[in-house]
């Protein structure tokens, strides 16, 4: 087990105490690694193979701030607990942040179509197959959301996903067979793998169901299936 924790809020919200307040409230589930993406103009992400701890270590050296961003706690599924294979996963421009929950079955032959394409893969992880898949879709003209659900209907497995893209103001996610819960606030919004990791902010959850996606943005979130 493992754990997604995502926010976003209007502008000035402190988004990086609510993503490190999630990742120890998801400490229960088990974790191997841990990390976050702040969101904005260009993403920042920093991530550590080892207890939370180091996470906030690194982070003391790198104080971020920023109204939007997703955090993880990795269970290793694919690949050793490195920092390199910790989440979040980015694209080759580093315009797209991923963390996933889960195992994408058909990662092996996704991985070799974009390496046949030219990408150079940064981790052993399967989740890295999804941020070269959005920059793909981004590149061929998709908007953000169009690119994200793109991608998604490449993939096989079990996952439940969150991806934040540089200049994009929402937090774009779906999930299958994994849990997923977003959380609402005062103008601002949460999403998690389980209650507890927002529960110290707001007591009301909305239960994502297999097969849904959500848009989290500063004025509102909406969910819709496949389809739209
Ligand atoms: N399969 C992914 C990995 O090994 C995600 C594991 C998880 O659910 O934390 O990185």
């Amino acid at each position: 087990m493992c754990g997604i924790i995502g926010h976003i809020g209007a502008n000035g919200t402190d988004t990086l105490s609510v993503l490190m307040s999630g990742l120890n409230g998801l400490e229960y589930r088990g974790y191997d690694s841990a990390g976050i993406a702040l969101g904005g103009d260009e993403l920042r992400v920093v991530k550590r193979a080892g207890e939370i701890e180091a996470l906030e270590a690194a982070l003391d050296d790198r104080p971020l701030t920023g109204s939007l961003g997703i955090g993880h706690t990795r269970w290793s599924t694919h690949g050793p607990p490195t920092d390199a294979n910790a989440h979040p996963h980015t694209s080759e421009t580093e315009r797209v942040a991923v963390v996933h929950n889960g195992i994408i079955e058909n990662y092996q032959a996704l991985k070799t179509e974009l390496q046949d394409a030219g990408v150079t893969f940064q981790s052993e992880t399967d989740t890295e197959v999804v941020p070269h898949l959005i920059e793909q879709a981004l590149d061929a003209g998709a908007t953000p959301e169009a690119a994200f659900r793109e991608a998604v209907s490449r993939l096989e497995g079990s996952y439940a996903l969150a991806a934040v893209i540089a200049g994009t103001e929402a937090i774009f996610a779906v999930r299958n067979d994994s849990p997923l819960v977003v959380g609402v606030g005062e103008d601002e919004y949460y999403l998690a793998s389980d209650v507890p990791a927002f529960l110290k902010y707001t007591d009301r959850v909305i239960y994502l169901d297999d097969g849904e996606f959500v848009t989290l943005t500063p004025a509102g979130y909406m969910v819709s299936d496949a389809t739209g």
